[in-house]
């Protein structure tokens, strides 16, 4: 049955009228399953019996079955595992930090995207996932910890552009103040580079932080790595990224990965440097230094810890604002770019 969540917000109010309800009644039902977690339609006592009965005949709510979990032993980060209805695995990762929680969720069910050094890429793209199930993976997380999130990142299995319409639904219930209500600060979309839906995302999604993975200071190199999304030059992926960030005024990250004697030299980070600086007069740009999480049967090998400290203190010489991320998960293939398929 299909999940209401699949149904975009505005038009709630005429499902109600629908039914035979008035519209108003939406914030009521809306309020129920955001705000209360009731995910049962006979249980919501403020909504007449008759509309309750045609909500329960024609939509579910929830749309996932958890399956399993693995938790890090390191860091407490977990892997929760789910089933779709139809049989396909869909899996996050829960970050505990220090003051905050976060969950990185999945937009796909594989994907078809192939970045070489990356785990999801090597699995085979079954479909897009709905908003429903996006949102259930917050649903789900929330419950079992027992207290909100801070922080949403659409950077599990997927590409999460490529699968926009359902993307943008979803992150209308996320950011709303009405459904999940998570702030624009706390909200982070990644994608691979796709340009034209960049553009649109700038144009016409609630205002979410963006990481645009990178991955390589030249368009020669950034092929071979992202095969797919290299049908767009650096130029172009940079100039998406100036739109983006003058249009929303968000904060864009350039995630970079590490891979030990590929792109970890001193002059792919003075390359990197020379593409990222010219930007901080459009908005506020980062780039974000991930030394690679080891994936089974790849050949790429993690960086040397001295060059990531030469890599990083480049660009901060050049005056590029400039992190390394803090690896999590990895003891339970959770790490960024390790997520594969269910073991
Ligand atoms: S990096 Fe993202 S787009 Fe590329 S293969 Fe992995 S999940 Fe897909």
């Amino acid at each position: 049955m299909n999940s209401l969540l699949n149904v975009p917000l505005s038009q709630w109010p005429e499902i109600i009228e629908g039914l035979g309800g008035e519209a108003y009644r939406a914030a009521q039902l809306i309020d129920w399953i955001f705000k209360k977690r009731v995910f049962s339609f006979k249980k919501m006592s403020n909504i007449s019996q008759k509309v309750r009965e045609g909500l329960e005949k024609n939509y579910s709510i929830r749309s996932l079955m958890l399956s399993g979990a693995e938790e890090s032993k390191v860091d407490g980060t977990t892997r929760y595992f789910f089933k779709t209805e139809d049989g396909h695995d869909v899996s996050c990762v829960y970050l505990p930090f220090e003051h905050r929680r976060s969950l990185c969720l999945s937009t796909q069910a594989g994907c078809a995207w192939g970045c070489v050094f990356c785990a999801s890429g090597q699995v085979k793209f079954q479909r897009n996932l709905t908003p429903s199930e996006m949102i259930d993976q917050v649903f789900f997380i929330e419950e079992i910890v027992g207290k909100p999130l801070d922080s949403l990142l659409f950077m599990g299995m997927g590409e999460p552009l490529a699968n926009y319409n359902a993307l943008v639904d979803t992150l209308n219930m996320v950011r709303s103040p009405l459904g999940l209500g998570f702030g624009a600060r706390h909200v982070t979309v990644s994608t691979s580079g796709l340009v034209p839906q960049i553009e649109m995302l700038a144009e016409s999604a609630p205002k979410v932080n963006l990481a645009i993975s990178l991955h390589a200071a030249n368009d020669p190199l950034r092929k071979t790595l992202l095969p797919k999304s290299s049908a767009w030059s650096i130029k172009e992926v940079l100039n998406a990224a100036k739109t983006y960030s003058k249009k929303t005024g968000a904060t864009v990250t350039f995630e970079y990965v590490l891979l030990g004697g590929v792109n970890d030299s001193e002059q792919d980070a003075k390359r990197l440097a020379n593409l990222i600086r010219g930007l901080a007069r459009y908005g506020d740009y980062w780039v974000n230094l991930i030394a690679y999480n080891p994936v089974p049967g790849l050949p790429y090998v993690k960086p040397e810890a001295d060059k990531v400290d030469l890599f990083k203190s480049i660009l901060t010489v050049r005056q590029v604002p400039v992190r390394v991320r803090k690896p999590q998960g990895v003891d339970i293939g959770a790490g960024c770019g390790q997520l594969g398929e269910a073991r």
